[in-house]
């Protein structure tokens, strides 16, 4: 007898295999990643030890300083305190401490987002390209998603797309600035627009669309740009964030969602959010990690030697031939490649010890994205290696389509 998988699981499956099953299971990612000889692009892991203080703070917060210390706990006032003051200077918005709802990080955030407003059936329009899993999220919740393109290479909202993919069973749309993969962080004039535009198809239904704001990367953004936060332009909105991108620590998982001051009656919304975080199977941080976050803030990542190797990445990918700007925010930076097909360019640099992700997988073919965490001694070693791969030797090689065979 065969088993008997929940359809909505199974659709979420089909998106994943698409996109980042399709990579893993068609790459040697997997057996090469662990290969100290080979140099790991495709994603935004650390590839250092985290600071002394870091380990040091959160061992201590293991250690009971009270009987109740392991007891169920959903959400720290202090926490809460901290997080609220933090954004009501950043946006100038007067954020509450009992609007703050502590999460295990963004994945879970988003999760419990898309639960508190969704019913099946109903559609998220989510922006493409996008991390890559927004689509089997949205799906695994029994939830359409709908792909919306952005302004090609600049990256931009493209309005009147987003306008016309609005239907009656319209429930959220997901927005993502920072932007993996673009690495663009829309201006506050386009947000407004957007506020606008959802505020006119709101009360058109007379029911709210829910903007629902992946900031995963609001606290890594360069040049020391400021991040406007679309729950700033429209009251219906949830703000994710994660602390695992601000500490590079995936591994430790807390973060939030908070509920702008401007949303109507909030009350009804955190406990919709409070029920969704116990349905999702308890979607609130370990203890040790609320008890720590207070002082998390202080080992937040250098941004400094991550924008030096923007800067440098961007530099040689353009020198071996990609079209590459720099990223605004986020890990990543999007190259587009010298011949459209993407998946052919990332075997050829997985040949050459460097793994990269194919911009397919993440809505974006015809691009490489390749990740900012990796040392600057390994990205010049890396450099080094992506100029061999397109040296042309002998007027022959080279990244011509059909050079190198296309594992799929
Ligand atoms: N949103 C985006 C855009 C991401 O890139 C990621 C992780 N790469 C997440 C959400 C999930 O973050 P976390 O692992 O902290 O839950």
């Amino acid at each position: 007898m065969s088993h008997r998988i929940s359809d909505h699981l199974t659709r979420a499956r089909e998106c994943y295999d698409r996109r980042l099953g399709r990579y893993l299971a068609n790459s040697s990612y997997l057996r090469k990643q662990a290969d100290p000889d080979v140099i790991d692009m495709a994603f935004g892991d650390p590839h250092g030890y985290p600071a002394e203080g870091l380990v040091a703070l959160l061992q201590d917060r293991l250690v009971p300083k009270s009987e109740d210390w392991f007891a169920y706990v959903r959400n720290h006032p202090p926490a809460q305190e901290r997080i609220a003051k933090m954004l009501a200077a950043e946006l100038c918005m007067p954020f509450v401490p009992a609007d703050i709802a502590l999460t295990n990080g963004a994945f879970a955030g988003l999760t419990v987002c898309l639960r508190s407003v969704c019913n099946p059936g109903d559609e998220v329009i989510y922006l493409n390209p996008s991390w890559f899993y927004y689509e089997p999220i949205i799906s695994s919740l029994g939830v359409v998603a709908r792909a919306v393109d952005v302004i090609p290479d600049i990256w931009g909202l493209d309005l009147s797309a987003i306008e016309a993919a609005i239907t009656p069973a319209t429930a959220a749309i997901v927005i993502n600035t920072p932007n993996n993969p673009t690495g663009v962080i829309y201006p506050a004039a386009q947000l407004a627009e957007l506020g606008a535009l959802l505020t006119a198809a709101a009360e058109r239904r007379g029911q709210p669309i829910y903007l629902i704001c992946d900031e995963a990367y609001r606290r890594i953004v360069f040049d020391g740009r400021e991040c406007p936060s679309p729950a700033q332009f429209y009251p219906f909105a949830f703000l994710v964030h994660t602390y695992t991108k601000t500490l590079l620590m995936p591994g430790e998982r807390i973060g939030y969602i908070a509920l702008p001051p401007t949303m109507p009656d909030r009350p009804a919304m955190r406990e919709a959010v409070a029920v969704a975080q116990l349905m999702t199977g308890w979607a609130f941080p370990n203890n040790s990690l609320a008890f720590a976050l207070d002082e998390l803030d202080q080992f937040a990542v250098p941004l400094g030697p991550i924008q030096r190797r923007r800067d440098l990445l961007a530099a040689g990918m353009r020198a071996a031939g990609y079209t590459a700007s720099p990223s605004q925010g986020t890990f990543y930076m999007l190259a587009k490649t010298p011949t459209p097909d993407d998946w052919i360019h990332t075997k050829l640099l997985e040949e050459h010890g460097v793994l990269a992700m194919p911009g397919s997988v993440l809505g974006a073919p015809g691009f490489i994205r390749l990740s900012l965490t990796i040392s600057d001694v390994t990205l010049a070693e890396a450099l080094r290696r992506i100029a061999a791969a397109y040296a042309v030797p002998d007027g022959a090689g080279g990244p011509q389509a059909g050079n190198v065979e296309c594992a799929r």
